[in-house]
């Protein structure tokens, strides 16, 4: 695995080639985890763990941003050795329940060329297939999460999916934006994160996202985090145009 990276007191990334996993330490010792990468990641996250002094057990949530396969995978396999309770938007969760297919991206033929060919490396990687997981809790806007930090919003931000949720700490300035915001492999260019449902919705959870009041850090699961000055970044982007 490759290194931990400290984003700030509480918070580190678990890094992966697709969908970075988010670590958060707990009041009273215990973590969250915000995502848990592609079937197969669950043991590079209890490394990260213990890399941190944790055992297993004390893994004690596991949120998921939405109901896409690099970020919902391994949820199954580490509830299972954690027993860690699962917290999902609420109109995500039939999705990652099983109870219903996840909604199909609408493609522009940029994001259909990357598809394809992320869609090869899924099937020449031979990883394990998806396993549906019970969610304990639907998040609706507003609500906000038991033994963080700090206080910590939960926000609804439809368009990559319908039920997708970000989490903003607005005493830091941390923001974990779920796929509404990606960066470019170098992190020098902030964009749309592409593979949305509703395209419009999605542009207008970035524009709400981008404009949160105080914020300073931006934990995307792909690309490079924001580590400061993201609202200026965010501010010259321009997610109308990204992936047409
Ligand atoms: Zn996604």
């Amino acid at each position: 695995m490759d290194a931990l990276t400290r984003i700030s007191p509480h918070v580190w990334q678990v890094p992966f080639p697709v969908g970075h996993v988010y670590l958060v330490a707990l009041r009273g010792d215990g973590y969250a985890a915000i995502d848990t990468g592609l079937p197969g990641s669950a043991p590079a996250v209890l490394d990260a763990l213990a890399a941190l002094g944790a055992a297993p057990a004390a893994l004690r949530q596991i949120v998921l941003t939405h109901c896409h396969i690099d970020h919902m995978g391994s949820a199954a396999d580490l509830a299972a050795a954690t027993g860690a309770r699962v917290l999902a938007g609420a109109l995500d969760a039939p999705c990652i329940t099983g109870a219903q297919p996840a909604p199909e991206p609408c493609h522009s033929p940029a994001e259909q060329v990357l598809h394809e060919s992320l869609v090869a490396g899924f099937a020449a990687s031979g990883r394990p297939p998806l396993r549906p997981v019970p969610v304990d809790t639907a998040l609706h806007e507003g609500d906000t999460l038991d033994d963080w930090p700090e206080p910590v919003r939960v926000l609804h931000v439809p368009g990559h999916t319908p039920g997708g949720i970000a989490l903003y700490l607005p005493e830091s300035g941390l923001l974990f934006p779920g796929d509404v915001i990606g960066t470019d492999p170098a992190g020098t260019q902030v964009v749309l994160g592409p593979f949305n449902v509703d395209r419009a919705a999605a542009v207008a959870s970035f524009r709400r996202l981008a404009a949160l009041d105080g914020l300073e850090t931006v934990c995307v699961p792909h690309g490079v985090p924001l580590r400061t000055g993201a609202r200026a970044a965010l501010a010259a982007a321009t997610p109308e145009t990204d992936w047409l």
